[in-house]
């Protein structure tokens, strides 16, 4: 066995044994990467010196006697709008090519106090807005178990490395699906908490009242550890809550018997593959095996889950990427300008790439007089009554089960010039962001050789109902064991 086929439980416990030393795990780790990655592409920007450094620092430590946070020296991946010191934070943009933090995320800093090893900066689409990776400016992303497919997104590169064992761990955001559809397309964990569970201090935006960091992990367990590491309150981010951190580990075990669960009939309907429902099933019949109550739930309004999110989330992506004028960050134009109006339009246009100027638009027009009230105003109070099915779901159950993804990983081209289809990827995640809650997808079968994700919804701050549901199916089951040869 091969230290980077280790999960980060086993390597947290072999490290605390001494079995092998934190240098030896990053060492493995930036082998694997050296190995695979030529094929992969799942990083922007692989950082050696500062993971080795860390380690080293573990590793002292550690003979000293010092007692260690838990994950000390297991290292870990950030998706590429999370910003870190010193270190360039691109979100797969042109237009961010050059840029270098001056501070980190939050996020980034508690797995620094908690002595994880960076090992790199993931790929992603650009700002976020995506399905598959393939918005990157960069390079696109593989799927571990086909190269001819997608890693789904936009978190694409942190889920491919965590599946191909570039990394144990990775951090993504998730605005409409962008931790669960690639974590379900990739065969591994991913989580989005609940809305104001974990700061977004120092996380690039795209739309705010979405957008929320998670973690990526191979099991259910190793989810659970890097959560409790990124939740709690931030005095830096005002969406922040201050609810105390449960021990969600211990939570996890209490087991799933007893628990009540919705299956939302409309997110079985129409536009699912009948082969991933089948194998989503099978998931949902395990669980009652188990001593989960399942049954069918309505909820009419979720069906306008998609028109409603793509108005308001590029609504808010028009304001929030009014920043990136050539003036305060990134990228400036050097062609001739005639004003400063000029200079932002060329800017602007050389450094987005066409999904996000079409977001920007599409939103603009959103916001504009005249439209406001038919669309923008409109698409909130629709989120309103999609909230209100969810409200009226949880007064009955304590988790809701659906598929992630309607279908498995596509292949790269595929959907490309299909920007329906593309959007159609979300359609089972996107009503979670809208009512702010919590989501997971955990592995759950294959069809044709490629993974299907269950995907579980909890209520709010429901974080730990939603791992005792996952981490009992896993004990069940063992999908996690499955692995792509890369
Ligand atoms: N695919 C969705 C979008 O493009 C969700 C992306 C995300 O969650 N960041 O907006």
């Amino acid at each position: 066995m091969q230290l980077y086929e280790l999960s980060a439980s086993e390597l947290a416990q072999g490290l605390a044994k001494r079995e092998f030393s934190a240098q030896e795990v990053v060492e493995a780790h930036l082998e694997r990467i050296g190995a695979v990655e030529e094929r992969l592409k799942a990083f922007l920007l692989v950082t050696p010196e500062e993971a080795l450094s860390v380690a080293e620092e573990v590793d002292r430590k550690r003979a000293a006697g010092e007692v260690l946070p838990p994950l000390a020296g297991v290292p870990i991946a950030h998706k590429d709008l999370l910003c870190t010191r010193g270190v360039r934070t691109t979100c797969a943009s042109r237009i961010l090519a050059n840029f270098v933090p001056p501070y980190d995320a939050t996020v980034v800093a508690r797995c620094r106090e908690a002595m994880l090893p960076v090992l790199g900066k993931t790929n992603m689409d650009e700002f976020a807005m995506g399905s598959s990776t393939e918005n990157s400016a960069f390079q696109i992303t593989a799927n571990p178990w086909d190269l001819e497919r997608v890693p789904g997104g936009s978190s694409g590169g942190s889920a491919a490395a965590v599946a191909a064992r570039e990394a144990p761990l990775a951090l993504g955001t998730d605005t409409g699906g962008s931790i669960r559809q690639p974590a379900s397309l990739c065969g591994i964990v991913g989580m989005k908490p609940t809305y104001g569970r974990v700061s977004r201090y120092g996380v690039v935006a795209y739309a705010s009242s979405l957008d929320q960091v998670g973690p990526f992990a191979r099991n259910v367990t190793d989810c659970a550890l890097l959560l409790g590491v990124i939740a709690g309150h931030d005095p830096r981010d005002a969406t922040s809550l201050p609810d105390p951190v449960p021990d969600y580990l211990a939570e996890m075990r209490k087991g799933a018997a007893g628990l009540k669960a919705g299956l939302p009939q409309e997110l079985f309907g129409e536009g699912i593959d009948p082969a991933v429902k089948s194998t989503v099933l099978a998931a949902v019949d395990k669980l009652q095996e188990l001593g989960v109550e399942c049954e069918e739930v309505e909820m009419p309004h979720v069906d306008y889950s998609l028109p409603c999110y793509y108005i308001i989330a590029p609504a808010e992506c028009s304001s929030n990427l009014a920043r990136y004028d050539g003036v305060r960050y990134g990228h400036r134009t050097s062609q001739p300008v005639s004003d400063i109006y000029d200079l932002f339009a060329k800017t602007r246009a050389e450094g987005f790439g066409p999904e996000v100027r079409l977001r920007i638009m599409l939103g603009t027009y959103a916001l504009s007089a005249g439209y406001y009230d038919a669309y923008y105003l409109k698409a909130l109070k629709v989120r309103t009554l999609i909230k209100g099915d969810f409200d009226r779901a949880f007064e009955k159950y304590d988790v809701l089960l659906s598929p992630t993804s309607p279908t498995t990983a596509f292949k790269i081209g595929e959907k490309a010039d299909d920007p329906l289809a593309m959007k159609l990827a979300d359609i089972c995640t996107i009503p979670v962001n809208l009512a702010g809650l919590p989501g997971m997808s955990i592995p759950c079968g294959f069809v044709e050789g490629l993974p299907v994700g269950l995907q579980i919804i909890g209520k709010p701050f429901g974080e730990a109902e939603m791992l005792r549901v996952a981490y009992a199916y896993e004990e069940a089951e063992g999908w996690e064991k499955e692995r792509p040869e890369v």
